[in-house]
This record gives structure tokens, C-alpha cells and sequence, in this order.
């Protein structure tokens, strides 16, 4: 019968995995990207329509086409009022990344939040239309300052790697540990682990020679596998 190949995620027969001092992993992680100055696709700053557009746009679609279309989207709607008021034909032809229920989806939303401005909790925020976990953590501790983990693919790579673990609740464990060591830059970590996943910890070809966090990841030990 023929042999599994050992995966890079796999634990080496003999290796023990190495115990983390998850203080210093995330400062690893938020030194690093404050160095790299990493600039999101909304450009910089907290104003939470510009981001969760662009948060919108970024399911399902490359980050350089995001950064192009979030731009031209905010010179058309440049607030929430704008993209309430415009009609669905209007929205329609200046969405350019198909799936056009999340852009009507948008419409609805930005009719909801006209008045009120946006929730701050996630259960507040994943109850508006085509707001899910992921965008509603995003929001939260992006412009909110909410303790909350973001789970996307990224970060669940990052997070099994560097821990051997397997199980999403895990994951989100893990995760969610990190960003209580500066609660105050919750918004700040969750983006510097996606980050790391985008620029370091690619899921094929990773930098590990490059990585912040090299000395402590368990994944570091398989780098003459990848
Ligand atoms: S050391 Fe390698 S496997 Fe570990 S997080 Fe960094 S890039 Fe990923």
C-alpha cells in the first residue's frame, strides 16, 4: 500500500513541538508589520463604510483588484448616504467584481446603518445583510476596538503551522489569545497575522527564512520539506 506523504502541517516522528511564548509572538507579529507598513486596501483610515466596502470586495476577489475598485467605488459613493440613496441599477454599474448580490446587498445594508451609523458589536454587525463572521469581527476590532479574533483562510493556516493544531475551534482559540495581549491594538493584530499570511506564510513557496517568527513556529521545523 503506498504511504501517505507526510503533509507540512505534520509533526516529524522524534520532534516535540515547541512550547510559545505567545507574548512575544504577537509583538514579533505587530513589530514586523508596523515595520512593513503594510497599507490595506481601504488606504488609512478608520472610517468603518470605506473599510467594510472594502472588506465586501475583498471575498472572492485579489487584493490589487480590490485596492483599484474599492477607490473608484469611493469616488462614486463616497459615504454611506450616497450608496443608500443610489438606485440598484446605478450600484449595478459600478460594481465590477460579479456576485452582484454582494453589491445590492450593500445597498440594503447602507440603507439600514443611513441613520444609525454601524453596530459595534460582531452580533449586531453579522445581522445586517451580506455581513458575515468574518467581515463583522473585521469591522469590530478594525474600527471598534472589540476584542475579537478575524478567522480567515490566512490566519487558520498561520495558526496550525505554527501550533500543530488541527481544529478550527482551536484556531480560533489561539487566535483569539493573541489579540489579548495588546487589547488595545486588537484592530492592529488581526491585521498582521492576515497579513503575514498574504506576504510570509503563503500556503505554497512560504518565506519561512523571512518570518518574524521563524524561531518560534512549529511549522519552521518542516522548512526543508516545503
Ligand atoms: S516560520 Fe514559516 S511556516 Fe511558520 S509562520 Fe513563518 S512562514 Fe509560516
Amino acid at each position: 500500500m503506498k504511504r501517505k506523504r507526510p503533509t507540512f502541517f505534520e509533526p516529524q516522528s522524534g520532534k516535540r513541538s515547541k512550547t510559545i511564548d505567545i507574548e512575544k509572538l504577537t509583538s514579533n507579529i505587530l513589530s514586523w508589520w508596523d515595520n512593513e507598513k503594510i497599507t490595506p486596501p481601504w488606504g488609512d483610515t478608520k472610517d468603518p463604510y470605506k473599510i467594510w466596502i472594502a472588506l465586501i470586495m475583498g471575498q472572492q476577489t485579489n487584493i490589487n483588484i480590490v485596492k483599484k475598485e474599492h477607490k473608484k467605488w469611493i469616488e462614486k459613493f463616497p459615504d454611506i448616504k450616497s450608496c443608500a440613496s443610489a438606485s440598484k441599477s446605478k450600484i449595478k454599474k459600478y460594481w465590477k467584481l460579479g456576485y452582484n448580490n454582494r453589491a445590492l446587498n450593500i445597498r440594503k445594508c447602507a440603507k439600514i446603518v443611513i441613520n444609525t451609523g454601524f453596530p459595534k458589536s460582531v452580533k449586531e454587525l453579522k445581522n445586517l445583510p451580506g455581513i458575515g463572521m468574518y467581515t463583522a469581527s473585521a469591522l469590530a476590532s478594525i474600527c471598534f476596538n472589540q476584542v475579537t479574533p478575524v478567522i480567515d483562510v490566512n490566519v487558520t493556516r498561520i495558526m496550525k503551522r505554527v501550533y500543530m493544531i488541527y481544529d478550527k475551534d482551536d484556531v480560533k482559540k489561539k487566535a483569539l489569545n493573541m489579540i489579548k495581549v495588546n487589547p488595545k491594538r486588537c484592530g492592529d493584530i488581526n491585521q498582521a497575522i492576515m497579513d503575514l499570511g498574504v506576504y510570509i506564510c503563503k500556503p505554497k513557496k512560504q518565506k519561512c527564512e523571512k518570518c518574524p517568527i521563524s524561531k518560534m513556529c512549529n511549522g519552521g521545523n518542516f522548512i526543508s520539506e516545503c
